[in-house]
């Protein structure tokens, strides 16, 4: 017996495309709905002390998990309304803390304060665009220099996190210096190490001292922009501060010296390690390979940010060192 075969009519086939199709609209609308919806930084702030509060990041490094959330910016609550410092790593955590900030406090921001040129530091500025966003001109330099590029790379590395995401350029150049804001006596403070210009911001009232990414807690220290010698002369000056509280530019919140010194030690071994691997002759994948010590095997991160250094920070000191 001949088989039965059904051959589809012309419309058939249309109707058949129509209903795939529509599948495959309502399919790519249900993720996009709830690829949005995860995409929430669930911001909360603690305190630091009365009036002050920090967004404790992660400190691990970029990631689509983490959104890019891996830094920690904080916020003032003054007379005359709220000084926010850094702004995060994208125009979305710009708004969702923004929005928290103005929906926990009841009142407008006044200032944003960017310490440096960091893409985790400064990509939030988009949401505070009404806003006067101040920073030392060394760090304004490096956003128009660097920004794009930044943007780019957290593009790639955090992806839909960074949607509508621009390098958003600060509009206020602030000089180093005392003032008062709100009752707050705040002082501006330039010193470098970590970048070419970092901004260091001290609220004398309450004893906080922002110090940027000059210092990390429990986190090594990124050191892609780094002048390690000029780092090192910073911290000597920030131990100088008679500050209560500091708040990290990575880790926790801390009260007493122990994240400067971690940072120095890590900084100081770093700078020795890597000139000693000179000394020896070492290619760079083979000081890619060196054991590190035990004693930083505590910070997070430490074996990346390594990698990192040896790529970022042997080729120059390999080319010095034979010129
Ligand atoms: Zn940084």
């Amino acid at each position: 017996m001949k088989p039965t075969v059904r051959f589809f009519q012309p419309h058939d086939n249309v109707s058949i495309l129509m209903r795939t199709f529509s599948v495959l609209i309502l399919f790519i609308l249900t993720i996009q709905v709830s690829k949005a919806a995860e995409l929430d930084y669930n911001l909360i702030a603690e305190p630091v002390v009365e009036g002050t509060y920090v967004f404790v990041g992660s400190t691990k490094y970029f990631s689509k998990q983490n959104g890019g959330n891996i830094v920690n910016t904080a916020y003032i609550v003054t007379n005359a309304g709220v000084v926010v410092i850094d702004t995060g790593p994208s125009y979305r955590y710009g708004k969702q803390m923004r929005d928290y900030i103005e929906s926990t406090t009841g009142l407008s921001i006044i200032k944003v304060f960017i310490t440096h040129h960091h893409p985790d530091h400064f990509l939030g500025n988009q949401a505070f665009n009404d806003v006067p966003i101040a920073s030392l001109s060394g760090v304004i330099n490096g956003i128009k220099l660097q920004g794009n590029a930044f943007t780019d790379n957290l593009y790639a590395l955090i992806g839909d996190w960074m949607k509508e995401t621009e390098a958003y350029i600060p509009t206020e150049v602030i000089v180093p210096g005392k003032f008062s804001i709100g009752g707050h006596e705040i002082e501006i403070i330039a010193l470098d190490g970590h970048t070419d210009s970092d901004m260091v911001i001290y609220d004398h009232t309450t004893g906080v001292l922002f110090p940027g990414d000059l210092v990390f807690h429990n986190r090594t220290p990124a050191v892609a922009n780094a002048n390690i010698q000029h780092w090192l002369d910073s911290i000597s000056k920030l131990q100088e501060l008679n500050y209560k509280y500091m708040v990290p530019g990575h880790g926790a919140v801390i009260s007493d010296e122990h994240a400067m010194i971690q940072t120095r030690d890590y900084l100081s071994w770093l700078h020795k390690h890597l000139q000693n691997a000179l000394d020896r002759g070492l290619a760079m994948s083979e000081a890619l390979t060196l054991e590190l010590p035990a004693s930083f095997q505590s910070l997070d991160i430490l074996h990346e940010e390594y990698k990192r250094a040896v790529l970022q920070l042997y080729p120059d000191m390999e080319q010095n060192y034979f010129n």
